[in-house]
């Protein structure tokens, strides 16, 4: 029988490729909402849009994110939008019956000096990075709406919580943007202008984890096909969520020699302590996800390939 599957956030980096995965699937029909038709912060218009579409699922990967830059400058809009944009449809997929419903949140739910790799059980047993620490806060309030509507309801709301993603639909801002798609700019540029070097910011010696895209859609839609006695089995009491990486990590400087093969550019690189490192280590701990029978496709060599495909094709390009 066909399900209808409610994506929001289908524009997004992880919302596109949820829904390109969904789509290959002739049991499911897909059901999405311009963002002009549809305000994901208005009460009264997503409750209309869940009266009018008989929904089976949803995946809730529409969310205001950014940066550190934007998340220091905006903590009002990071906290108050996210917070409507997850009650409003949590809290309309309830009053419908939908049943079962996927939240994305965040690997900045877990607090600023926790144990590597990250385990779920972590949440909430620290202080959070300042930075971000509203929209982090609007975060894990996603995750307890759908326990409590599990618990009160019945409901088989589940939370999944990327560590840092990569791919198609990234942004390719040369600034604002996360390591991967600046680095990819960066040595791009370098190499059309033929430049003997390419600065890259910080020491090059923090470790971070990086998550191609697509294997997070296909992690999101394994967590959603599971039993719900599987599910709840490896999800109790404090921590409900489950982590989805890659399951190890590399140096800043590791892969900055990885971008600079996969661009094809063959001058030196500059490490720029001046910039900051920020975290040391991020790693999140997917054990328990590894267990549940999903585990990542694509490696960092060829997810850069295809991310690098992307970025010659994004209109950015030329910013
Ligand atoms: P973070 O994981 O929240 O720190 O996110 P980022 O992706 O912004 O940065 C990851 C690491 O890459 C940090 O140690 C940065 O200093 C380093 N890095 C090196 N070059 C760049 C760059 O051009 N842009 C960004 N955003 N980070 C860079």
């Amino acid at each position: 029988m066909t399900r209808k599957v409610f994506v929001a956030g289908h524009r997004g980096m992880v919302g596109s490729a949820i829904s390109r995965l969904l789509a290959k699937d002739k049991n499911i029909e897909l059901i999405t909402a311009a963002h002009s038709e549809l305000d994901l912060t208005s009460q009264k218009d997503v409750h209309e849009f869940f009266a009018e579409h008989t929904i089976d699922d949803v995946y809730l990967a529409a969310a205001k994110v950014g940066g550190i830059h934007a998340n220091n400058t905006y903590p009002a809009d990071f906290i108050y939008q996210n917070l409507l944009i997850e009650t409003n449809v949590i809290g309309a997929a309830h009053a419908v019956g939908v049943q079962k419903l996927l939240f994305l949140g965040s690997s900045c739910i877990y607090p600023r000096s926790v144990e590597q790799p990250m385990r779920e059980s972590a949440l909430l047993t620290g202080v959070l990075e300042a930075t971000n620490e509203p929209y982090a806060i609007a975060k894990i309030a996603g995750i307890k709406l759908c326990e409590s509507f599990n618990r009160q309801f019945e409901r088989d709301y589940r939370s999944v919580m990327p560590t840092n993603l990569y791919g198609p639909g990234d942004n390719y801002h040369p600034e604002n943007s996360h390591v991967i798609p600046a680095l990819l700019r960066r040595f791009h540029e370098a190499k059309n202008l033929e430049a003997p070097e390419v600065v890259v910011w910080g020491s090059g010696k923090p470790r971070r984890e990086f998550l191609f895209v697509e294997d997070m859609a296909s992690a999101c839609i394994h967590v959603m096909s599971l039993e719900r006695n599987v599910y709840e089995a490896n999800t109790q009491g404090m921590c409900s969520h489950i982590n989805v990486g890659y399951g190890s990590d590399v140096t800043i400087g590791e892969l900055a020699f990885a971008i600079a093969k996969t661009v094809k550019y063959s001058g030196s690189i500059i490490f720029d302590s001046s910039r900051p490192d920020g975290t040391m280590r991020k790693l999140m701990s997917s054990e328990r996800l590894f267990s549940m029978g999903w585990s990542p496709s694509t490696d960092l060599e060829e997810g850069l390939v295809i991310a690098y495909e992307d970025f010659l094709n994004s209109p950015l390009r030329e910013v």
